[in-house]
């Protein structure tokens, strides 16, 4: 996501710290920079005029003329304008005074609204919520069975209208004639929120239907779901990958139903950006979150300012220290600390807890691309391999708990034995020791005091 957006600003900037001062047409070639570079990456047009004429202006203005670092002021200027575009503050959802709140979910089909709402139901039930899952898309035949293994997926209840309801008679299913006599989602919305507060569920997650494109029936649909539920958030779920024509469907369900902000969906892809860049600005309402996988996990809220930071490659060390938080409980973290100041050696046992800690954040590679100055490493980052780490993990799991906290005692036999129980050559194993032995001077050098690096990294 955003990686040539990254890297054309990354040339651009070079191009421009190389200078000591900046020059009227310096600023001009380096908004033109920009510009190329948003259009490319599949901005609408009038979010590029309005980004571009804010740095131009600002640009311009007393910022530039009397700063240190010319240059550094116009990357501060264009990121600050960056997180303006993509929403400013970080909006979070908010909660009826009145339980239950009722959040809609409403977008295009196959935008990634069901296995949203599986996401956002266990992201609100790890809050302590005890949300409802409202199956109201009827349309697509088995989009009830679907939200209801999401559900199950993500351990939160689903509220399904009767299945004669939704698909008519049997006998039609059965003859394969394919009739089927949808029940009204309005009124499964409806009886979804009267379940919620019947059953004391504090938060309503209304799954609505989708269409390939835009068009009236769908918008009057959601928007009688929104009236007759009185939705106190209605999210507006779009998929990243779909660039230009993300603004119009943007901007019909801005219209027509009405939206408090957005979710962007599938920023785990290679899209260029421009949905995430555009969706904001056209609809006037904030991108609340940020869905990043398939998993039931792989949810994040929004934040313009990382986002933006993440585009300028400034790393996205906020995300990062949230996502380790996270993974380590607490009691685990203490207890690398205590380790950590301690004159213990960090044996395998820890390299193993840190593995599986890192794993529990995601990807190696969606971690390692957070990190700042990693995007110029795209293409090491991208022969990376995970199996590799699956190896260590497997000779570490294969030594005795002996093994693991006084690693020098691994002799050969030891070592032959290890390579066996993993299926890895000796020399792996051998390599494995040595690097160990490396990453163990490492941190009692750290330990000591004052080199610089990074404790914790597995991989060594
Ligand atoms: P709906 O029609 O809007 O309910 O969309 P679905 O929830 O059925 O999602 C459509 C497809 O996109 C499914 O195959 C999902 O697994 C996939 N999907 C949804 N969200 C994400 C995401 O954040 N990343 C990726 N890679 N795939 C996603």
């Amino acid at each position: 996501m955003f990686n040539s957006l990254s890297d054309r600003l990354a040339l651009t900037f070079k191009n421009l710290k190389r200078k000591g001062t900046v020059t009227e047409s310096d600023l001009n070639a380096t908004i033109r920079d920009i510009r190329m570079a948003l259009l490319d990456a599949d901005v609408a047009l009038p979010v590029v005029k309005e980004f571009t004429g804010a740095v131009r202006e600002r640009g311009l203005g007393a910022e530039v003329h009397q700063a240190l670092n010319p240059a550094q002021q116009i990357v501060k200027i264009v990121n600050e304008e960056l997180v303006s575009i993509l929403g400013g503050q970080t909006r979070r959802i908010t909660l009826a005074k009145t339980p239950p709140t009722v959040i809609m979910l409403a977008g295009l089909q196959g935008s990634g609204k069901t296995t949203f709402a599986g996401k956002l139901g266990r992201w609100l039930a790890d809050q302590g919520h005890t949300p409802l899952l409202v199956a109201a898309d009827l349309q697509r035949p088995n989009a009830v069975t679907q939200l209801e293994v999401v559900g199950q997926r993500a351990g939160v209840a689903v509220f399904a209208p009767e299945r004669g309801n939704v698909f008519g008679h049997d006998a039609a299913l059965e003859s394969g004639e394919g009739t089927r006599s949808f029940g009204d989602p309005v009124d499964v919305a409806v009886d979804g929120v009267e379940d919620a507060r019947r059953k004391g569920h504090d938060v309503v997650i209304i799954d609505t239907a989708g269409r390939l494109a835009v068009d009236v029936n769908l918008m009057r649909q959601a928007h009688d779901i929104r009236l007759e539920t009185n939705a106190h958030e209605v999210l507006f779920v779009i998929d990243a990958m779909i660039g230009q024509a993300a603004v119009e469907t943007a901007k019909a369900f801005a219209d027509g139903v009405g939206i408090t902000g957005s979710v962007l969906t599938k920023l785990d892809g290679d899209a260029r950006g421009g949905a995430a860049l555009s969706v904001a600005t056209v609809t006037g309402q904030p991108i609340m979150f940020a869905s990043t996988g398939e998993g039931v996990k792989d949810i994040e809220l929004f934040h313009p300012d990382r986002m933006a930071s993440r585009i300028l490659d400034m790393g996205d060390v906020l995300t990062l220290i949230e996502q380790a938080e996270k993974a380590f409980d607490r009691v685990q973290a203490q207890e690398m600390t205590r380790k950590f100041l301690s004159e213990e050696d960090f044996t395998f046992d820890d390299f193993l807890e840190q593995m599986s800690a890192i794993k529990r954040m995601g990807s190696l590679k969606q971690m390692l691309g957070m990190m700042p100055g990693m995007q110029q490493m795209r293409a090491q980052l991208d022969s990376l391999d995970e199996k590799e780490f699956d190896r260590v993990e497997a000779m570490v799991r294969s030594m005795t708990p002996f093994e693991r906290n006084h690693p020098k005692q691994i002799n050969g036999s030891r070592r032959a034995r290890i390579a066996r129980g993993s299926g890895v050559s000796v020399s792996e194993v051998n390599q494995l020791l040595e690097r160990f032995a490396e990453a163990q001077k490492m941190m009692r050098q750290l330990k000591k005091g004052g080199m610089p690096g990074m404790p914790g990294m597995p991989g060594m």
